[in-house]
């Protein structure tokens, strides 16, 4: 191997750089691409929501290794005709299935700006990593954590909420559990959350070794808040039966309806048991940006750690999941891990300490931080605040034309941003799902669907800070739409949908 490196010619002007010959030809198709994605966004309400994918192009992308070089301008129509116009639909006002932000033009040019950089965030001393600590600072006086605290950006809340679950149990049973493994004391150890916790949650007890089993879910109300009184009930009863309660897990805005569970309550049962609390707050903790909704997620602020997203309610585009620990030290015990390669410095480089590696699973990161301080910077926390507001008025509209309507029934109480109905009809479940399906393939709307007491009902999340009375309009008359079709016979769509043309070079 080392003989046929040397026999390579070595030139002295690379040939073998990536960068480009004419720095003139990318600048003007640079441009472009930069013209053409504000005019996608900008029209983006011409467009539908979601286009299902046509075979012929998806079939593109089951394509060879390309072994030799294309034309730049070439793979970016590509993009145009076939990656652009099949996209998920999240950055349409018309999207309100699954809790999904909508990003911004701000926020795309950070990651612009961010790519160029090609800053890796695992550590050492840049300015890069003080954009970092600068959001963690902001995010501690947001919800009201002590200096102390650590705070890292992650992929999503369900890397957040693995890592919380770390945190708890390092804590508890010390830091030799990361050489010995949780054995046999581990085995006692007994996790709390309700019902209408999120999935991850107990994917992250089984992640972190204690099996899923080991995480109670806790009957909720009709609300869908824990039933705290019951929680008690059950820890007591663990304890007595000889096990170790650790963690309780509170929700603030369950993915379902969007409840928030009494975090005051839960916070003071915590100390008083002495078990860690977390807080699962995906979207729901940004709603402490919002005047009207703050005083719900009173309790917050006395969370041992919160796990939420900048990429859902604040707008900032995929990904930028974030940890906050309000013990920064418990933070570090858990993932910092000496190593020759990774050695620390007063000076230099590879001073700066302690860094981002420290504190999560990941040692090359990137610079999420740089989108989401472009994005608390130019808007502020009450503009960004004020949009979480709307979200929620939207949801009430959209409740009281429900209400209004004999042709649809109401589901769950609106709490926050999310809204869940259905269209009245004989086989219920069955002409809702076809619905859902039938509005999302018209590119009018996307609605999702969730089961709430058995019943299959359509859900419309808003979160994006687009979305209008005009998107919850035109989703409720493709509801009625669909719906009398559907219930009187199952042909295929009526509706036709207006369809812009691709994306323009
Ligand atoms: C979205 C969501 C998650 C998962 O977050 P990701 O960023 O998708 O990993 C967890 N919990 C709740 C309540 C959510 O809404």
């Amino acid at each position: 191997m080392t003989s046929v490196l040397r026999e390579a010619p070595l030139q002295s002007e690379s040939s073998e750089t990536l960068d480009p010959k004419n720095w003139d030809d990318i600048r003007a198709q640079g441009h472009r691409m930069l013209d053409d994605m504000f005019d996608y966004v900008a029209n983006i309400r011409d467009r539908p929501v979601w286009t299902p994918i046509p075979d012929d192009a998806r079939a593109r992308f089951r394509a060879e290794l390309p072994s030799q070089p294309s034309d730049l301008g070439d793979v970016y129509r590509e993009f145009t005709d076939f990656i652009a116009p099949y996209a998920t639909g999240n950055v349409h006002p018309g999207f309100m299935g699954w809790v999904h932000g909508g990003g911004t033009a701000v926020g795309m040019l950070a990651e612009m700006l961010a790519a160029g950089l090609n800053a890796n965030l695992g550590g050492r001393d840049h300015m890069p990593i003080e954009v970092e600590r600068q959001i963690v600072e902001w995010t501690r006086s947001m919800f009201g954590f002590p200096s102390g605290a650590s705070g890292i950006f992650v992929t999503g809340t369900s890397m957040a909420n693995l890592m919380a679950v770390l945190v708890a149990r390092t804590t508890l049973l010390g830091a030799s559990v990361r050489q010995s493994g949780v054995g046999d004391e581990g085995a006692s150890l007994r996790a709390y959350t309700s019902t209408a916790a999120h999935g991850c949650i107990a994917q992250a007890m089984d992640l972190a070794g204690f099996g899923s089993d080991a995480l109670r879910c806790i009957e909720a109300d009709r609300s869908h808040r824990i039933d705290v009184a019951a929680l008690r009930e059950r820890i007591a009863s663990d304890r007595s039966a000889g096990l170790r309660p650790f963690l309780v897990v509170g929700s603030a805005g369950t993915v379902d309806i969007g409840a928030i569970d009494d975090l005051l309550e839960l916070s003071s049962l915590c100390r008083e048991e002495g078990l860690w609390f977390h807080v699962d707050g995906a979207y729901g903790a940004l709603g402490i940006l919002s005047p009207v909704l703050a005083p719900r997620l009173a309790g917050l602020e006395n969370a041992d750690s919160i796990a939420f997203d900048f990429h859902k309610w604040g707008q900032v585009p995929y990904d930028a999941g974030f940890l906050i620990v309000r013990d920064g030290d418990r933070h570090r015990q858990t993932f910092a891990a000496p190593a020759a390669y990774l050695r620390r410095e007063t000076r230099g480089l590879a001073a700066g300490s302690a860094w981002p590696c420290d504190l999560g699973p990941d040692l090359s990161r990137g610079f999420r931080a740089l989108k989401t301080w472009f994005t608390l910077k130019t808007y502020g926390t009450e503009k960004l605040g004020a949009v979480i507001t709307r979200s929620c008025a939207l949801a009430g509209y959209l409740e009281a034309r429900i209400l209004a309507e004999p042709r649809l029934e109401l589901l769950a109480p609106v709490q926050l941003n999310i809204v869940c109905f259905r269209y009245r009809s004989a086989d219920a479940d069955e002409v809702n799902r076809n619905i859902v399906v039938d509005i999302q393939e018209s590119g009018i709307a996307a609605p999702s669907t969730t089961v709430l007491d058995g019943q299959l009902a359509i859900r419309a999340a808003i979160v994006n800070h687009r979305t209008d009375t005009c998107d919850i309009d035109a989703l409720i008359s493709a509801v009625l739409a669909f719906g009398a079709q559907r219930s009187s016979s199952d042909d295929g769509l009526v509706l036709d949908v207006e369809r812009s043309p691709p994306l323009a070079m």
